[in-house]
């Protein structure tokens, strides 16, 4: 069956990926191999469009090459992101791969905090997708990670806080079209401490998390790094109409992964492909009468 696009892959020219040090290793390229191999027709780039030294961090909340981002106050610091470069990198991989079809985007951290930042960097109109994440939250000691702040709050109310935030940035920001990854906080959930994650004690916040996306006409991505059947059953309940399919792959092999298994899982909740693997899935009417509504 035909794969939707990958909305969301990281190459070298993400801060994470290790920045200019991993340049000379050809990320993109690589990735855009991978995809050629696997029968993936059409990929978006969506670099990280973080604001440098805006959060916080201890060295056990970074990968080991990002260890060098720390800077000696404490803050993830790293050099803006380079939108000279990655358009560069865009037109090299687009000629040299011409059977897929390759797609700019960024992945904006905060977009309801940091707007005028990332005006000075990028000129978001000339950006293909737009993917709005939640990286940070200040509980009153400084913006951190949620993996940082589980370690300093109980994290029921860390999880709390997270999704909470979310109408926030819905309703500060216009500039994203696609809300991304809604089960970050739960990557570094407390599973030693605290047992693994049980999405039920936190059913109303995932809720109204979900219905403020809905409500401000974005879609909602599938990040396949993990599956869960009660974000898109909760979703498609809070009126959601259209998804996203993210890997999230830092790494050429990781894109379209879990791919087979997310559409599958869509499917099921009344969901479907559009004509082209860059349109959205969006649910179709049958399923609106399944859940209650009208359309
Ligand atoms: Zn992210
Ligand atoms: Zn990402």
């Amino acid at each position: 069956m035909m794969l939707p696009a990958d909305s969301h892959v990281h190459s070298e020219w993400s801060w994470d990926t290790g920045g200019p040090t991993s340049r000379a290793t050809g990320r993109m390229r690589a990735t855009c191999a991978y995809a050629v191999r696997i029968g993936l027709e059409a990929i978006y780039f969506t670099e990280h469009l973080d604001i440098p030294d805006t959060w916080r961090a201890e060295p056990e909340d970074l990968m080991p090459h990002q260890r060098g981002f720390l800077n000696s106050a404490g803050r993830v610091d790293f050099a803006p992101f380079d939108t000279v470069g990655y358009f560069e990198a865009i037109d090299r991989v687009r000629h040299e791969f011409p059977g897929l079809r390759i797609h700019t985007g960024v992945e904006f951290g905060q977009p309801h905090l940091f707007g005028r930042e990332a005006a000075e960097v990028i000129d978001l109109d000339l950006i293909d997708r737009v993917l709005g994440s939640l990286h940070s939250l200040d509980l009153g000691n400084g913006r951190a990670e949620p993996g940082t702040l589980f370690r300093e709050h109980n994290p029921t109310v860390v999880m709390n806080a997270y999704l909470e935030q979310i109408p926030v940035m819905v309703n500060g920001s216009d500039v994203f079209e696609v809300l991304a990854h809604i089960d970050y906080a739960i990557r570094t959930w407390p599973t030693a401490t605290v047992g693994p994650f049980d999405p039920r004690p936190f059913e109303d916040a995932f809720r109204g998390a979900m219905r403020s996306i809905a409500d401000g006409d974005r879609a909602l991505e599938m990040n396949t790094r993990r599956l869960w059947s009660w974000i898109p059953e909760w979703w498609a309940e809070a009126g959601g109409k259209a998804v996203s399919f993210g890997s999230d792959a830092h790494t050429p092999d990781a894109v379209a992964a879990n791919f087979p298994e997310a559409t599958a899982m869509l499917e099921h909740f009344g969901f479907q492909p559009g004509r082209t693997p860059e349109d959205l899935w969006v649910r179709s009417r049958a399923t609106a009468v399944f859940t209650g509504d009208v359309l």
